[in-house]
């Protein structure tokens, strides 16, 4: 049973006037010709549909170079010549081949302008080849600030890994660099050096010896995957793996990591079976059994690159060995395996189309970590977690950030978002309930790119509630919606402030200790029975405040 706060809190109302526009960080004239580019459905974009990606790329450490090509098949929505792909600076694309012939492109920035010279007839399938290389940008903290990472381990081997979320895949390889249109499969061949091996996504098919010093690692993924997914890493390797038994058969667990850990990593990793099986429940099915799961020892902390989750939390519990959340709960796991390995469910399985709504990969997965600890130590460690997480949020700026420019709102997508997703589920107030909403999520949105709108219409449908103003409030302002009370003439007032326009969320509160339902509206609403020396509270799950006035 839940707990419920039996004494007021003490809230200071800070006098907060903004709202949605105009807070801190970027407004909406701050962005550039550039971010239009990257970020929205240019006409160069809508026309073509991507079918597959063929990248087949060298990797040179000693010079840190990147050379080779993308072949591109795609789907002819509505004719059109020209068309736009993707590939910063200071890479170079150094020609363009369709149909045996080479083709004209002109370059703006980071965009490159094709002209196409075949006919381009609606329903067909074509394809072009893409030949580019050059020194791409140095990953700086990835992976947050990505690119290329070109470290070595501890025995001097090259330890090469690319990270590219928000930044763009086309910070390493040329390709169509918005969200919402997914390649259906794709083949990653990488060639490196022989004393080295290539982990990237799906199944690694086959192996080649050049016969140069060299071997092609030559990997397919059979499913959808987003363009930041994609991943290389380079490295003196070593695997193990195991077959985990899931709701929808064998799903084989495939580990990769550096010679010196494979005695560490195999106690460690002990995290993923653990990991699978409290998603699976509460999620449903790991959504690519046919691509595996992996995880793959990386230079830097990690990221939910698809179907080869890379791994940099050093073997420890926690994150970087430490508990986001205080409460104890965050140290009974390791955040990074968890966490990346929850983004199977929401960012690889259900994706984005544009980044401002990154809060659907990280506010479910930041709450996936709770679920992970209430699946093995019980719903109020999990309650206890998620709660924990509300000393990271700033509310510094809204959680949903400016669309079509390739923008990321608020870092409080993460623990605002996990805590959004917790007071929702307070209202739909039956678990079993709220566990079928998360797993349908996964099947409504099966390998598809989504917007907010989507997600807030299945949550309204499936809640049974219109929950607009819900996510107004949480998604697109930054104000912590506060249950106001008083006393007038021994009857009990309260109302909803420091909120939307007519935010009338449903709340529990506690009056003298006893748990009672009430839907609070912007204005007054007066219980006329109840005496003044009332103890009230509010259900510390809702993210909410509470105040008393006079
Ligand atoms: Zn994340």
């Amino acid at each position: 049973m839940k707990k419920y706060v039996s004494v007021v809190f003490i809230v200071f109302l800070i006098s907060n006037t903004a709202n949605a526009q105009g807070l801190m960080g970027k407004s909406e004239n701050d962005f550039t010709h550039q971010d239009t580019l990257r970020g929205s459905i240019t006409k160069e974009r809508v026309w073509w549909d991507v079918k597959q990606y063929h990248l087949d790329i060298k990797i040179n450490p000693t010079d840190s170079t990147i050379s080779g090509s993308n072949t591109i098949r795609y789907k002819i929505l509505n004719s059109c010549n020209r068309m736009q792909i993707d590939l910063q600076e200071p890479l170079k694309i150094n020609k363009v081949i369709q149909d045996g012939k080479e083709l004209k492109y002109q370059r703006d920035g980071n965009v490159f302008y094709i002209d196409l010279v075949a006919l381009q007839n609606p329903g067909e399938i074509k394809k072009l080849t893409v030949f580019y290389g050059g020194k791409p940008k140095i990953a700086v903290r990835p992976p947050w600030d990505g690119g290329i990472t070109w470290s070595k381990d501890n025995n001097g081997k090259p330890f090469i890994a690319s990270t590219c979320q928000g930044l763009g895949a086309s910070v390493w390889w040329p390709n169509k660099d918005h969200m919402y249109d997914e390649v259906d499969d794709m083949i990653i061949s990488v060639n490196v050096p022989n004393n080295l091996t290539n982990v990237s996504n799906g199944r690694l098919q086959s192996v080649i010896d050049m016969k140069d010093g060299t071997r092609t690692f030559n990997w397919y993924v059979s499913n959808p995957i987003n363009n930041y997914g994609v991943n290389i890493n380079i490295g003196d390797y070593v695997s193990f793996s195991e077959v985990y038994k899931g709701e929808k058969g064998n799903l084989d667990c495939i580990y990769y990591v550096l010679r010196d850990n494979l005695d560490k990593a195999k106690i460690h990793f002990q995290d993923v079976p653990r990991m699978l099986k409290a998603f699976e429940h509460w999620f449903g099915p790991y959504p690519f059994y046919e691509d595996s799961y992996k995880l793959v020892e990386a230079p830097y902390l990690g990221m939910e690159h698809q179907s080869s989750v890379t791994y940099g939390n050093g073997f420890k519990n926690g994150y970087r060995g430490t508990d986001l959340s205080g409460t104890g709960w965050g140290l009974k796991f390791d955040f990074i395996i968890i966490h990346e390995s929850g983004h199977e469910w929401f960012a690889n399985n259900i994706t984005y189309k544009d980044i401002a709504d990154m809060w659907i990969h990280e506010g479910f997965t930041n709450y996936s970590e709770s679920l992970f600890v209430e699946y093995y130590y019980g719903k109020q460690a999990g309650a206890e977690y998620v709660r924990g997480l509300r000393k990271g949020i700033e509310n510094d700026k809204p959680i949903i950030g400016y669309y079509d420019v390739n923008n990321e709102g608020s870092g409080d997508m993460y623990n605002k978002g996990g805590n959004m997703l917790h007071t929702l589920r307070q209202i739909v107030n039956d678990d079993q309930k709220w566990r079928t909403i998360l797993r349908g999520l996964n099947s409504t949105f099966y390998h598809q790119t989504v917007t907010t709108k989507q997600i807030e219409d299945y949550l309204s449908k499936s809640v049974g509630l219109d929950l607009a103003l819900f996510f107004d409030q949480y998604l697109r302002d930054i104000r912590i919606p506060t249950f106001e009370y008083k006393f007038n003439n021994n009857k009990l007032s309260y109302r909803w402030t420091n909120c939307v326009p007519g935010f009338n969320m449903p709340v529990k509160v506690t009056l003298n200790g006893k748990e009672q339902w009430l839907k609070p509206q912007v204005e007054w609403t007066i219980l006329p029975q109840m005496s003044k020396n009332l103890k009230v509270g509010v259900d510390k799950d809702f993210y909410v405040e509470l105040l008393k006035s006079m």
